[in-house]
C-alpha cells in the first residue's frame, strides 16, 4: 500500500471511529507520525477498533469493547472523551502508547517483557515519549 493510499484511508476510518471533533485530530496527528507499515496493519486488521470510551457515571456504557490493558491479543483502541481537551503532548502519549499496545497485542517489545513498560517503550520510538499529565 502507498502512502497515498495509506492517508486517505486513515481519515475516514478515524472520522467513522471519532467523528472530526478534536480527539479524532489529535488520533490522527498520532497515527500520520507512526511507520507506514504499521499503520497499513491497523487498517487491514478487522480486528483493529478505535472508539471513545461513552462511559457515563451511573449510566455505564452503551459500547463496551474489550480493554486493550487485558492483555487477552485485543487490539481495541478506546480513547476517553477528555483526551480531545487535556494537554495535548499528555493526550498525544496516551493516545501512541493505546496505539502500541495494539500494535504488541498487549506483549512485550524485544527484551521488554511488561506490556506497560513496553508500550511506553514503543511509543517514545515513534516520537510520543511518557509525558506527565498536566
Ligand atoms: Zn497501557
Amino acid at each position: 500500500m502507498d502512502t497515498n493510499s495509506l492517508q486517505h484511508q486513515l481519515e475516514p476510518f478515524i472520522t467513522q471511529a471519532l467523528g472530526d471533533g478534536p480527539l479524532a485530530v489529535r488520533a490522527l496527528h498520532v497515527l500520520r507520525a507512526l511507520p507506514r507499515d504499521v499503520v497499513a496493519d491497523f487498517l487491514a486488521d478487522p480486528q483493529f477498533r478505535i472508539a471513545m470510551d461513552d462511559y457515563q457515571p451511573g449510566k455505564g456504557r452503551t459500547v463496551w469493547l474489550a480493554c486493550p490493558t487485558i492483555g487477552n491479543g485485543s487490539r481495541s483502541v478506546i480513547l476517553k472523551p477528555r483526551l480531545a481537551e487535556c494537554d495535548a503532548a499528555f493526550a498525544y502519549y496516551i493516545i501512541a502508547h493505546e496505539l502500541a499496545h495494539a500494535h504488541l497485542r498487549n506483549g512485550g517489545y524485544g527484551a521488554i517483557t511488561d506490556p506497560e513498560h513496553a508500550a511506553d517503550a514503543l511509543a517514545a520510538e515513534w516520537g510520543f515519549g511518557k509525558v506527565a499529565r498536566r
